[in-house]
């Protein structure tokens, strides 16, 4: 339903999906993303409520957006998620809505976030070995999260992703446990290229490990992986199966291949900031408008204002790099 003119940038690019952070709170610590201790999370009332973000998705939806994901933070560890996806799933336009979490606290909220209307998740999951989950989030959780897997799989969940950061010196020894996960318990796994948004600022290049070297790690210890159609041209994701067809695995390249051409994605951190791409500098605060009778209007002029100021791509290979203030669990990965 795009009742208005659609959100197309300088660079010709559609903007149709929506990724909502709904906390920057997390039970669990991993270096890439929050520093190890005293983390200063947002007090409470500067969190957008879950009418503003109704309020908010109602706007955008005539101007294109109907492709939503809730992300944080840990989304899980806002009260009573399923809600906020009930209230979402029913705004008109919106036709698909995927939730991103460490799965923690995923086996206790599988059924009714299925029963809200979610069909989409994603779990994120470094390591196939509690020591290795370990080092990697800085807390434990390892059996929760592979029961989370197993209840959403169970719910309904199909297919439910798992979300692996690939990073040199970590990831090598995990991937092939991945690989046989993957064709094991029928869950698509995906490896996603570690980024420069961790809070300690100690991301190098040189600590990605990248997807053509899993490809070949997989390949020689498995079977061939033979790559899979693009269904949706726009997904960040390259996806492959094993050559017998049994296990499916993606890559996000976002450093040896990024993908900024065909982005379509724009962001609200969970404090009401608009972004219009995860490493932006800058960012439009919509939260005077929903929470101080801002009319419809302005926050349209407000959402098209963000997307025609999108950069080209994201720079990370250039030598003027400057990785944003604003840490992943503060903007929503
Ligand atoms: N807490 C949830 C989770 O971990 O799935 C949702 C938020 S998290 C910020 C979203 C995704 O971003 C996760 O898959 C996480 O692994 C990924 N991520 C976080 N920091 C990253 C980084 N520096 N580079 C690449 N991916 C990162
Ligand atoms: Fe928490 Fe997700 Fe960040 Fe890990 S990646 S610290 S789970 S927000």
């Amino acid at each position: 339903m795009s009742e208005l003119l659609p959100l197309i940038d300088t660079f010709g690019r559609l903007h149709n999906n929506l990724r909502i952070s709904v906390t920057d709170r997390c039970n669990i610590r991993c270096f890439y993303c929050m520093p190890a201790e005293n983390v200063e999370f947002m007090e409470k009332s500067e969190l957008l409520t879950f009418e503003e973000i109704e309020r908010f998705v109602r706007v955008a939806a005539p101007l294109g957006i109907n492709k939503l994901r809730l992300t944080g933070g840990e989304p899980l560890v806002r009260r009573e998620l399923h809600k906020l996806v009930e209230k979402l799933a029913a705004i008109p336009g919106i036709q698909d809505i995927g939730l991103t979490t460490n799965g923690i606290m995923l086996a206790e909220q599988a059924a009714d976030l299925y029963a809200a209307g979610l069909r989409r998740i994603n779990v994120s999951l470094d390591a196939l070995s509690p020591e290795k989950f370990k080092k990697f989030t800085r807390r434990d959780g390892f059996e929760k999260v592979l029961e989370g897997i197993k209840e959403a799989q169970r719910v309904g969940f199909d297919p439910v992703k798992v979300n692996a950061v690939s990073v040199r010196g970590m990831t090598e020894e995990e991937v092939v446990p991945f690989g046989h996960f993957a064709r094991e318990t029928g869950a698509d796994v995906r490896f996603i290229e570690y980024m420069p948004l961790d809070a300690d600022n100690s991301w190098e290049r040189g600590k990605v490990l990248f997807a053509h070297e899993i490809i070949e790690q997989l390949s020689s210890a498995i079977m061939p992986l033979i790559p899979l159609g693009q269904p949706d041209k726009n997904a960040p994701a390259t996806d492959f199966v094993f050559e017998d067809g049994i296990g499916r695995i993606g890559f996000i390249a976002s450093i040896s291949q990024p993908f900024c051409m065909s982005c379509n994605r724009i962001r609200i951190t969970a404090d009401g900031k608009l972004r219009n791409c995860l490493f932006s500098l800058d960012e439009t605060d919509l939260r005077p408008l929903l929470r101080e009778g801002g009319s419809d209007a302005l926050i349209v002029e407000a959402i098209r204002a963000s997307v025609m100021a999108k950069k080209e791509g994201h720079e990370i290979n250039t030598a003027w790099f400057i990785q944003p203030d604003r840490p992943m669990y503060s903007i929503g990965g």
